[in-house]
């Protein structure tokens, strides 16, 4: 799974309260590192690969590529801040855009909830929003722990739905998709198609 958001919403902060326990007041900005952790969901045990992303990427194609490798995106903003939210709308538009489907995992985090102070989104408005993308929504903090652990593992139990209703015929699918148009719109097309398709032969 990938970690996505602006800078200073709290990424670091909750990764490492996840994968090792603890908070870490102040993290480097700039690192960018992928942690692997074995968690236990509705009884299976699970290698979860996380990336924790720093928006540090020189090219373009590095994005490209962990958006195309990643099947779950955890999208965190800060309940602080208004414009750490509207950047998950581009954030999410390029996912779909990349992974060319519109169902991918996505949980959307709205960080740094102790601070009730320094408000500033609406939790009705992140909501709604969640909504819309047909996303879950939850509100967390890295520093009280709040969350965490549920943020993470429901990210990992949709990848793992996805997955068990893909097993059937990923291989399939793949040599369909390398085959299908270059064409943006009529690969969707055929990806639809094919949805249906596997969805009548899962009720078969
Ligand atoms: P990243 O750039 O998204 O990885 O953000 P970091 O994880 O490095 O956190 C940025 C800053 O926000 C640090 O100073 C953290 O101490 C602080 N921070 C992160 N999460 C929380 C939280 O849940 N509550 C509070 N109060 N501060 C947080
Ligand atoms: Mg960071």
């Amino acid at each position: 799974m990938v970690v996505l958001g602006a800078g200073g919403v709290g990424k670091s902060c909750l990764t490492a309260q996840f994968v090792h326990n603890e908070w870490i007041e102040s993290y480097d900005p700039t690192i960018e590192d992928s942690y692997r952790t074995q968690v236990s969901v509705d009884g299976r045990q699970v290698m979860l690969e996380i990336l924790d992303t720093a928006g540090t990427e020189q090219f373009v194609a590095m994005r490209d590529l962990y958006m195309k490798t990643g099947q779950g995106f955890l999208l965190v903003f800060s309940i602080t801040s208004r414009a750490s939210l509207q950047e998950l709308a581009t954030l999410r538009e390029e996912i779909i855009r990349i992974k060319d489907d519109e169902n991918i995992p996505i949980v959307i985090v709205g960080n740094k909830a102790d601070l009730v102070d320094q408000r500033a989104v609406d939790r009705a408005k992140a909501f709604a929003i969640s909504q819309r993308w047909q996303a879950p929504y939850y509100e967390a903090s890295a520093r009280t722990r709040t969350n965490v652990d549920e943020v993470f593992i429901d990210l990992c139990r949709q990848m793992l739905r996805r997955d068990d209703a893909d097993l059937p015929h990923n291989h399939h699918d793949d040599i369909y998709y390398q085959k299908a148009d270059d064409h943006g719109s009529s690969r969707r097309k055929n990806r639809r198609k094919n949805k249906e398709h596997r969805n009548r032969c899962v009720i078969l």
